[in-house]
């Protein structure tokens, strides 16, 4: 069982009051916070061997590589990649899904007539440069319908691969409603079908175990910040065999093998997508996040997680009109509505009793519009959270509803 007390103690920004309130901090779906041996791992980067990265002759440059490197090496054992080639360091999710998909779109395999499968149930990074092919290409964007207990429906997935489905972007958690998706077994269809698949697992890396090779995708991306690392570090993992056959995305430096002003030949992976100088200390940094989680087990934090999210849904269930979205077998976030009031008001008043919760649509406006509302409050919760802060937020919420009726 996970001893969150001591947990407690890595992560500093915990230890304090908000309006005399200790902090309950319930927006880990939209970031979560460092731990410090992720914030030691940053210093250490500026403190000690800040240099830029390959063709460095001296010292500092060789160290800074090397961790790089290393760091590369860690992503890809945490996701049991076939060869650290897979794993390129983007800005985010964002970054990757949009690599992706201007890649995709660039290699003139996706046309007039073709089909970009979405669901439901997707964050607005996983709708939007779909969109944007589609619009390139000619394909057209079809969307996977979600049943109303927040999970897809399969049926209805299963009969859209007759059609000429030629890509699947599909979240693995649902940062709205905290719905797991069948992933592997929908993956396997799409695949068969003859798609091309991508996972967002921008929720998924931070609540289970996220093994390329069992879930048998074309390509996984998520961000450092949803697993305790900094903003603006992200990868795509893309299988390789796919990634050799596609054309490079930003021209700058090393993405290249050799340039003349006649033509430019290219690097080979992962740098053929790494144009520019990276983000070398948020790289550092992401790989001392997944030793650190590691540390700890993600299984354990899975269990852990899931107690709090069923004490939650127990709690609030008993509330008289309250609606809570999604599956019960949810995981990471918990969304709720309460008849009569707005999700914003609820998120202020909550912020007073020094519980952080998010409200409003969480960039799935889509979702929110099949569900008939403009937003929810969400809790959302990570491995430092207790038991005691589902408590305090049962209880705001209560509170809340008193103060507002
Ligand atoms: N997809 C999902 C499911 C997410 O939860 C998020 C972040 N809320 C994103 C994509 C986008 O992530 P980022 O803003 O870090 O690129």
């Amino acid at each position: 069982m996970l001893s969150t007390d001591s947990l407690l103690a890595d992560f500093p920004i915990l230890d304090q009051t908000i309006q005399g309130q200790r902090l309950v901090y319930l927006d880990n779906a939209a970031t979560t916070q460092k731990p410090m041996a992720v914030l030691l791992a940053s210093r250490h980067y500026y403190e000690a061997i800040n240099s830029n990265i390959h063709r460095g002759t001296h010292r500092l440059a060789r160290a800074a590589t090397d961790a790089f490197e290393k760091a590369r090496e860690t992503v890809a054992a945490h996701l049991n990649a076939a060869s650290s080639k897979e794993v390129i360091f983007t800005s985010g999710t964002t970054g990757g899904i949009n690599l992706a998909a201007d890649i995709l779109a660039l290699s003139g395999r996706i046309g007039p007539g073709d089909q970009v499968l979405v669901s439901t149930l997707e964050h607005h990074s996983n709708i939007v440069p779909w969109q944007m092919l589609c619009q390139r290409t000619g394909a057209s964007l079809k969307v996977i319908p979600c049943q109303d207990d927040g999970a897809l429906d399969q049926h209805g997935f299963n009969e859209m691969l007759d059609g000429p489905v030629k890509i699947l972007a599909l979240t693995w958690i649902s940062n709205a409603f905290g719905t797991v998706n069948p992933v592997v077994e929908m993956t396997r269809s799409a695949r068969e079908a003859g798609a091309i698949v991508l996972i967002d697992a921008a929720q998924a890396i931070a609540h289970l175990p996220v093994d390329v090779q069992v879930l048998g995708a074309d390509f996984v991306a998520f961000s450092g910040h949803k697993i305790y690392a900094p903003t603006g570090i992200g990868v795509l993992w893309g299988r390789s065999s796919l990634l050799n056959e596609l054309p490079p995305w930003q021209g700058g430096g090393e993405m290249i093998r050799e340039v003349t002003f006649q033509h430019t030949t290219y690097n080979e992976l992962p740098f053929k997508y790494e144009a520019g100088t990276p983000n070398i200390e948020g790289a550092i940094a992401l790989a001392a996040a997944i030793d650190y989680v590691n540390g700890i087990g993600i299984d354990v934090i899975r269990v852990h997680e899931n107690k709090l999210i069923h004490s939650a849904s127990d709690a609030l269930s008993s509330i008289k009109g309250l609606r809570l979205y999604g599956p019960e077998d949810r995981s990471g976030s918990l969304s709720l509505t309460i008849d009569g009031l707005h999700h914003y008001d609820i998120g202020t008043l909550l912020d007073n009793m020094g519980v952080a919760v998010r409200t409003g649509h969480h960039c799935c406006q889509p979702l929110m519009a099949r569900f008939g509302t403009t937003g929810t409050v969400r809790a959302s919760f990570a491995l430092y959270n207790t038991l005691r802060d589902v408590e305090s937020f049962v209880a705001a919420i209560e509170k809340s509803i008193m103060m507002l009726r």
